[in-house]
């Protein structure tokens, strides 16, 4: 078991919604966060290297990622495969450097081929092709999945990986161009229950099926894993809550209260069919989600309504 208790731990990310709930479940822990200057780009390798090294944090929780929907993966391939693929690398061989003995790196479901067998377990990685709306991310992903297998192998890192579901909570990006699902239905919920407007559009067919995890479920997950785990495969980390998309859809409007009809946009790519995490391994640790997706989700339009939130000008 690796002691928190004690420990400067480095959050890269800490603005974002990831990095914000970890840094919300940390406060309940008997340890120091170490914070960036705000000028620190991730992707610049020698300010990185430098920063890393003169602060010595003990741990290194990578957080910090280009992130978006379906339609902002599919419109700017180069930034989610540069930028990711340079962060991961950084931080990794930064921290190495830095003789940095703990590092958690974050990655994604949509590292899992596009028709892995459902739900998707830790060793369907890299059995099949990837869903081409995200595949970008998902190279530069699974890219840092291996780098913290590579300094593991080679240089005896206990540097581990978390695979989350589709997120959720405080402090998403609720630009309609960047957005995920979640957020997006929220938004225009909220804007078409205000404009008394009769309809609220869908994108796709409403017939993929999601799962969803609250953003402090996962920052639960990854304090469990930083104590308790320490080897070289990834770990998925999801709630088992999946709903169609249109099911989706109607739970927010429900919640937000838009009484309204739904329409779907066929326009739109629906993306993969279906992405389960398998969850078991992390549940036979010991460790469980405790908030309901409309718990959730009540509680993601709480901070929206005060604002808490990326792109809502
Ligand atoms: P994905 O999980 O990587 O496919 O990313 P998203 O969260 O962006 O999309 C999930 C599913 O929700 C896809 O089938 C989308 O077509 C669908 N969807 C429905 N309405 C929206 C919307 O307004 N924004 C986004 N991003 N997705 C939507």
């Amino acid at each position: 078991n690796w002691a928190l208790e004690g420990k400067r731990i480095y959050v890269a990310g800490d603005r974002g919604m990831v990095g914000q709930a970890m840094l919300r479940r940390l406060s309940q822990e008997d340890c120091a966060v170490l914070a960036a200057p705000r000028s620190l780009d991730l992707r610049e390798q020698a300010p990185v290297r430098d920063w890393l090294a003169s602060e010595k944090p003990d741990a290194v929780i990578v957080a910090a990622a280009k992130v978006g929907g379906i339609l902002a993966n599919d419109s700017c391939p180069a930034d989610f495969l540069y930028d990711n693929l340079a962060i991961a690398a950084n931080l990794v061989e930064g921290a190495h450097r830095a003789d940095i003995g703990r590092l958690l790196f974050l990655g994604s479901s949509c590292i899992y081929p596009r028709l892995a067998d459902q739900p998707m377990a830790e060793d369907a990685l890299l059995t099949g092709p990837l869903e081409p709306t995200n595949e970008w991310y998902a190279i530069a992903k699974i890219a840092g999945i291996k780098l913290c297998q590579a300094y593991r192998a080679q240089h005896g890192r206990s540097y581990i990986s978390a695979m989350p579901t589709n997120l959720y909570g405080p402090g998403d990006n609720y630009d309609l161009a960047a957005s995920h699902v979640l957020p997006a239905l929220i938004r225009k919920a909220h804007e078409a229950k205000l404009a008394g407007d009769q309809r609220l559009t869908v994108w796709g067919s409403g017939k993929p099926l999601r799962e969803f995890l609250h953003v402090d479920d996962l920052a639960d997950a990854l304090v469990f894993l930083l104590r308790g785990y320490d080897a070289a495969e990834q770990v998925n980390v999801g709630s088992g809550e999946e709903t169609s998309i249109a099911e989706l859809a109607r739970t927010v409007a429900e919640i937000v209260g838009f009484e309204g009809a739904l329409s779907f946009d066929s326009g739109k790519p629906d993306g993969a069919p279906r992405k389960l995490l398998d969850s078991s391994r992390l549940s036979a640790m010991g460790w469980q989600p405790s908030i309901s997706l409309r718990e959730g989700i009540a509680d993601a339009y709480r901070a929206f309504l005060a604002g808490e939130g990326r792109g809502l000008s």
